[in-house]
Formats: C-alpha cells, structure tokens, sequence
C-alpha cells in the first residue's frame, strides 16, 4: 500500500510523474531506448530541456529577461555560485541568518568577501523570520531563504531591495503566488517541491551576469550555463525529465494558484489541530508559519510511544523531525494530498 509521504525531502511526487517515470527508464518516446542511455544531445532530450526551461517561465509568469537552468551540485553548490557571480571583488553582500540553510549560505559567502548579516533569528532557535523592511544599496545584492526547511518558518513579505534580490527557494518552490519578477536570481534544490534529487533549478535574469569582476571557474560561471542552454555539460538527463513531469503534472492542475489554494487548506487542517490539541505545539511563532513544512512537538514525552506507534500504523512516513530540532516534521509539499494530512490528524486526536 502506498505511504502517505511527509518526508521533508526527497519527497513526494505525483503518483503519475512516477509511472511516466518508470516507462521513460524502459522505453522513452517509443525510441526502443531508455532515457538513461540516449545522448543528452539527441533531439529528445533537447526537446525535454527546452519544454523544462519554457514551462518554469509560464508557471512563473516571467518574460526573456529570465534564464532557466538545470544545474548539479545541488541547492549548496549555488551557495559558492551566488557569490561567485554577483559579489565584486572588494564588494559587500547582504543575508538573511533565519535558519541553518541560511546559515551555510553566508558562510560560502564569507570565503569570498565581506556579508553583513543584516538580521538573524539564531538566538532565539530560528523560531521566527528576522523583520527587514528594505536593503540598502550599498550591497552588490540580498541574499534570503524563502522557506526554512528544518524550522518550518516562511517568509510571507520580502523586503524592499535597493539592490539585486537573490532567494534559495528550495522548499516552497512552485507552492504559492509571488511576483517572481521581484528576483533576480531564484534557486531551488528540486528534491524538495519539483522532482527527484540530482537536479537545482536557476533562474536568472540575464542582465545581472558578468558584473562580478572574479575570475570563475567554468562550471560556476551562470553566463556558461546560458551560453550553452543549460547544456555545458551532460546535465542531471533523468532528474530533469522527471521534474518536467511534475512541472506539467502542476500546469495541467491549474499551476501555481491552484497548488497555493491546495496547499493553504492543507496547512490549515493541521495547524488547526495544533492549536486545538493540547498535546502539540509549534516550534515556530504563529505569524511566520510555512505552508510547506509544519515543525511541532509533543507536550507530553509520555504519550510520544503511543504517537508514534499509531501514526506508523496508519501508514505515514517521513514525520520524524529534522536530527537539529527534534520532535516532529510534517512536509506538505505540492504533490501530498489533503487526504493524507487528515489521516494524521486524525492519529493526532486518537491520542
Ligand atoms: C535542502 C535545502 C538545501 C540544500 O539542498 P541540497 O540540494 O541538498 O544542497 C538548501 N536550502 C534549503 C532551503 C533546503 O531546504
């Protein structure tokens, strides 16, 4: 029987991005090969990179002055790669320290120059998002976590940047209605609300590029990845197949405003049961709670066996929370149905 999949990431897909999936492995577009062993230069696969590049703008609304790219190295190699291409040589970057994600992005950033951290809710356990209302532009540009992963904090208005605006969106990527055209830079590991691991999606707005004045390695350098669509070297084949299935999976459902609907009634259906529930509590302050991952605890240590027990009798996964916070997570990502988050409810009030 299938799990009801709350894990925080890789995570849950839909079930027919799986299956498509499956028969790519076996037999993509009826070629009598698998898209594991075709070239990534063959028209299909250039087909699927060029559909995967044009559908993030559609569902973002953003005109040619953005870029797509599908990178590997994961959401932490862009730590390095922000930096690397929008921080002048004796320039100074402004951050955001609103939870651990966060906090390995200054830290690349440090290696290459100055970083001011111009808020930072580490003292008080990233319990809440640090309130910024504009940046100065005295910074080559603003760095922030759009969704803290591990603390389940989210924030819900972005300050004013006099200056380049750069977010790791990693956990509520394709989850909810923003003016994307507010960045510019926007990445996203794609194991958390796009597709499988193996894959980060960039977007980049092209004018931004070649500023930096550093010498870049290859790989790290934006302006190669879209000299060369997205194509400087093998790209992540599979991963990018299957995140395009789920990117078409969300168009086909009415895209991103349609998942925000889904994924606000979801969110309220389980906070709601916190709040009502004694025997459970937020981590975070209620005014900055995400929509994607829902960090609680249990109040009551002698009832936790019991928690547990039942919620793994009913077929969950994944609720276990983050090994820095303890206590509980559950991911709500665009892909689980509203269906499995009552079935933990449900758990929640047997007890
Ligand atoms: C998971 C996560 C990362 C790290 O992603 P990798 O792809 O594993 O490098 C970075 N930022 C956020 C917000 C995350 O949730």
């Amino acid at each position: 029987m299938k799990k009801h999949n709350f894990s925080a990431g890789p995570c849950i897909l839909p079930q027919e991005v799986f299956q498509k999936s499956a028969e790519a492995i076996l037999d993509f577009n009826g070629m009598g090969l698998s898209i594991l062993e075709i070239s990534h230069r063959s028209k299909d696969f250039i087909a699927v990179m060029d559909e995967a590049r044009a559908i993030v703008k559609r569902l973002m609304n953003l005109n040619d002055d953005y870029e797509v790219l599908f990178l590997g190295g994961g959401a932490s190699l862009q730590f390095a790669m922000v930096p690397f291409n929008l921080m002048k040589e004796n320039g100074k970057a402004a951050y955001l320290d609103s939870g651990n994600w966060a906090a390995n992005a200054i830290k690349e950033a440090k290696k290459l120059g100055a970083v001011d951290v111009i808020g930072s809710s580490k003292e008080e356990n990233y319990s809440f998002i640090p309130k910024i209302e504009e940046v100065g532009a005295e910074y080559d540009y603003f760095h922030c976590t759009s969704n803290n992963t591990i603390y389940g904090t989210q924030i819900k208005d972005f300050p004013k940047a006099n200056t380049l605006m750069v977010s790791d969106m990693s956990s509520d990527i394709f989850s909810r209605m923003i003016d994307y055209s507010k960045f510019d830079l926007i990445y996203a590991g794609a194991q958390k609300n796009m597709g499988p691991a193996g894959t980060t999606l960039v977007v980049v707005k092209k004018e931004i590029l070649g500023k930096s004045g550093r010498v870049i390695p290859s790989y790290l350098d934006y302006a190669q990845h879209v000299a060369k669509e997205s194509m400087f070297n093998t790209p992540p084949v599979f991963a990018v197949y299957a995140s395009l299935l789920t990117l078409q999976w969300l168009e086909n459902n009415g895209g991103i405003a349609a998942a925000e609907e889904r994924n606000i009634a979801k969110a309220k259906l389980l906070y709601d049961e916190i709040d009502r529930n004694p025997l459970f509590e937020c981590f975070c302050v209620p005014e900055d709670r995400s929509l994607m991952n829902v960090s609680f605890k249990i109040t009551d240590e002698s009832k936790k066996e019991a928690f547990d027990n039942a919620w793994k009798a009913a077929g969950i996964n994944g609720l276990n929370g983050h090994r820095s916070l303890g206590g509980y997570r559950a991911s709500l990502y665009n892909a689980l149905p509203i269906e499995s988050v009552q079935v933990l409810v449900d758990v929640m009030k047997s007890i």
